[in-house]
């Protein structure tokens, strides 16, 4: 496709879309673009252009992975790609053919599986809008730039440049922005999931590995894997490993409503502090397990030695004492909403003192993954130290040192020959490497959310601008919207943010 398809005559009724970046959220617009266009008298005069580095559609980066020791973190119930059908995910396991992949709705199993099942949701709605005489065009190329006049949208790839009415930017996480000044040495792994991995690392180094989220579990279970002999050593500042998950109960919430909501805002007249939605959450908690947390005990827990933390929590999800988990699962749907109506002080107040406590609970990890973490911590494969402090490298010894203070604990400093960050995914828009933002940021067409990430309308993702006005044209969906809607590192909340945007067209697109 070059300059010229701008230049091709277009029917009044022509709609030209663009989504930018496939993976989950991606797919997630081009599906329910495709299911509205072809439910409408447009579809024969419109045309989708999916812009996409890689050359693999639909995966994305956190389902890209081979290693079949990455699992979704959510059960496999829980990920189906229609919100009204939960069971879908599970029928297709089932209906692979290769038998190992029958599943129950309680299994983790590999996210390359979900892959490609993402993959075949995206093949289908790729038949159906060949079906209805929607025209679709792929192009494997970076986006470099966005910007809107009176005439559209236009878009940047390469030296092509496109006009088109809307365009949807899904361009997941950002690599995390902290431990750059490392990037240039051999030993150092930015992100284990964009570009070279931990694949080079040799089996008989010393491994310290920044974090102790799902992704330090990641990387732990890769380097066990591919058997792995050094001792490896998880760092983290204040949080301990997250904890597991136990059976999933249906729960239904009495506290953390939409309604409570409503009446503690005073119809959404107000925001809420940060101890009003403590204790909302609180009594959720407390009422759903019958008993009185010892708050004090839970807030200090990070600090306890991590194996017999990780034999207990093991002990407990076997035993179905997780109920907790079943509780906070079921807020899920609520929580974008709590978000909102939370003051900016309050959810900054939260950012900085209470995301890595939540973190561990809401983000626990699969029984699966912590049965073989206990055993490579009983073997003394890994140990995890807490209270990071600082991070050097030592160029002539070629060795990373690592300090640390522990609460109640004597500071020590560590060596180590290859250094992983996990620390999770950057929110901080003016440090990213991808032009496409740098270039939308310096005009003010997007700004960033005081708590990080893109700024976007709440119901619609259309864009905030510098000057505080929302674009009529392009939109935004995936993780990069957190300070927005919190828990977008969730599919589930991607899909719905994709229904969301694409519903928006609705009053603008036909209305011309
Ligand atoms: C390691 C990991 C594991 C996860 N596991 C789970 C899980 O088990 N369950 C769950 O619900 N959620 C999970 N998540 C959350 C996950 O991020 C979301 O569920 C979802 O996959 C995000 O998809 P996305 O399409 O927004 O981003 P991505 O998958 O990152 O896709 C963005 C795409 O955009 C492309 N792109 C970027 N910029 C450009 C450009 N300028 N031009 C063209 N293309 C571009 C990229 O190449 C990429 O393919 C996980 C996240 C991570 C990081």
């Amino acid at each position: 496709m070059s300059a010229e398809s701008d230049a091709v005559p277009r029917s009044d009724r022509a709609r030209r879309f663009a989504v930018v970046g496939m993976g989950a959220s991606g797919v997630g617009v081009f599906v329910e673009l495709v299911r509205s266009l072809a439910a409408s008298d447009l579809a024969a005069d419109a045309e989708i252009h999916i812009f996409e580095t890689k050359e693999r559609l639909g995966a994305g980066v956190a389902y890209s992975t081979p290693h079949d020791c990455h699992l979704l973190n959510m059960r496999a119930g829980t990920m189906s790609v229609h919100a009204d059908d939960p069971g879908h995910f599970v029928r297709w396991l089932a209906s692979q053919e290769d038998g190992t992949r029958a599943s129950s709705g309680t299994d983790y199993v590999p996210r390359r599986l979900f892959a490609v099942y993402l993959q075949e949701f995206f093949e289908e709605a790729l038949t159906r809008a060949r079906r209805h005489g929607i025209r679709v065009v792929t192009h494997r190329s970076m986006v470099s730039d966005c910007r809107e006049d009176s005439r559209g949208v236009h878009l940047i790839a390469g030296l092509d440049h496109f006009l088109f009415d809307y365009s949807f930017l899904c361009l997941g996480d950002l690599p995390s922005t902290e431990y750059l000044e490392f990037t240039k040495v051999p030993a150092y792994v930015h992100s284990m999931w964009h570009g070279a991995g931990l694949e080079a690392i040799d089996p008989d180094t010393t491994v310290g590995i920044l974090g102790t989220s799902l992704t330090a579990v990641d990387a732990l279970l890769q380097l066990r894997a591919s058997g792995h002999r050094g001792v490896i050593t998880c760092f983290s500042r204040r949080r301990s490993l997250p904890k597991v998950q136990g059976p999933r109960v249906r729960h239904t919430l009495r506290h953390v409503t939409e309604e409570n909501l409503r009446l503690l805002t005073e119809d959404h007249t107000r925001k809420l502090e940060f101890p009003e939605v403590a204790e909302l959450f609180q009594r959720e908690l407390e009422d759903g397990l019958g008993l009185a947390i010892d708050w004090r005990r839970v807030l200090t827990e990070p600090s306890a030695a991590f194996t017999p933390t990780l034999a207990r929590d093991i002990e407990l999800a076997e035993n179905g004492q997780t109920l907790w988990y079943s509780i906070l699962d079921a807020t899920s749907e609520v929580v974008p909403q709590v978000w909102r109506s939370m003051s900016a002080d309050a959810r900054a107040a939260f950012m900085t003192d209470h995301l890595s406590i939540w973190s561990m609970f809401r983000h626990c990890m699969p029984l699966d993954n912590a049965h073989r973490l206990l055993a490579m911590a009983t073997e003394g494969a890994f140990q995890v130290a807490s209270g990071l402090t600082a991070v050097t490298y030592d160029e002539e010894r070629a060795v990373f040192r690592v300090e640390v203070a522990p609460v109640g604990g004597e500071a020590a400093a560590y060596d180590v020959d290859h250094l992983v960050n996990a620390t999770g995914t950057g929110f901080a828009l003016e440090r990213s490497d991808s032009s496409l933002i740098q270039n939308m940021l310096m005009r003010g067409d997007i700004s960033p959310h005081p708590l990080g990430g893109i700024d976007v309308d709440f119901d619609t993702m259309r864009v905030a601008r510098r000057d505080g006005s929302f674009s009529e044209r392009a939109f935004y969906v995936g993780p990069l919207t957190r300070g927005v809607h919190f828990y977008t590192n969730s599919f589930e909340t991607n899909l719905a943010n994709a229904h969301s945007a694409v519903a928006a067209l609705g009053t603008l697109s036909y209305a011309h």
